[in-house]
């Protein structure tokens, strides 16, 4: 789901205009690079505040809902960019921020769905580590525990 928000919060574009009996509409986008940008559906298409974007002239058309999945194209289609070393390494600077909160998102998503590893052992019980795969505990451990990760792996997840 899109909220307007998103777009406020990454600077998209904000672009007014009217419809021809003179109502206003507005609507967002994101200039990648000349001719290729991302546009938002108008405020008065949107329902139950979700949001969808597309793209102008495209055929058929393609409309994302999705914000995770909107980033990623975003950070995918600005990898693409073709540019001196100079307007790269500005261009870099100016998205630093966005790119590093969106890989905190994943890894916290992915933190969530770590769960910790048991295996059968022949009945001894074993603990696995969820990086290296190393037995962490075998016996009660085993079975009770909740680590998720070893010590060598356990600092490496906290940096
Ligand atoms: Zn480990």
């Amino acid at each position: 789901m899109i909220v307007e928000q998103y777009f406020i919060e990454n600077k998209w574009r904000k672009e007014t205009d009217q419809n021809e009996d003179g109502t206003e509409y507005y609507y967002y986008a994101l200039d990648i690079a000349d001719g290729f940008s991302f546009i938002s559906n108008s405020d008065d298409e949107t329902f139950d505040g979700e949001w969808t974007v597309g793209f102008f002239d495209c055929s058929p058309s393609m409309k994302f809902d999705d914000e995770e999945q909107l980033d990623a194209l975003i950070l995918i289609a600005r990898d693409g960019i073709e540019l001196g070393a100079e307007e790269k390494q500005e261009f870099v600077d100016f998205c630093l921020d966005d790119i590093t909160e969106l890989i905190k998102g994943f890894a916290t998503a992915h933190k969530e769905t770590v769960e910790p590893i048991r295996k059968y052992n022949s009945g001894m019980g074993a603990l696995l580590c969820n990086g290296c795969s190393t037995i962490m505990a075998t016996g009660e451990e085993a079975w009770s525990g909740n680590r998720l990760y070893c010590d060598t792996c356990e600092i490496e997840t906290k940096q």
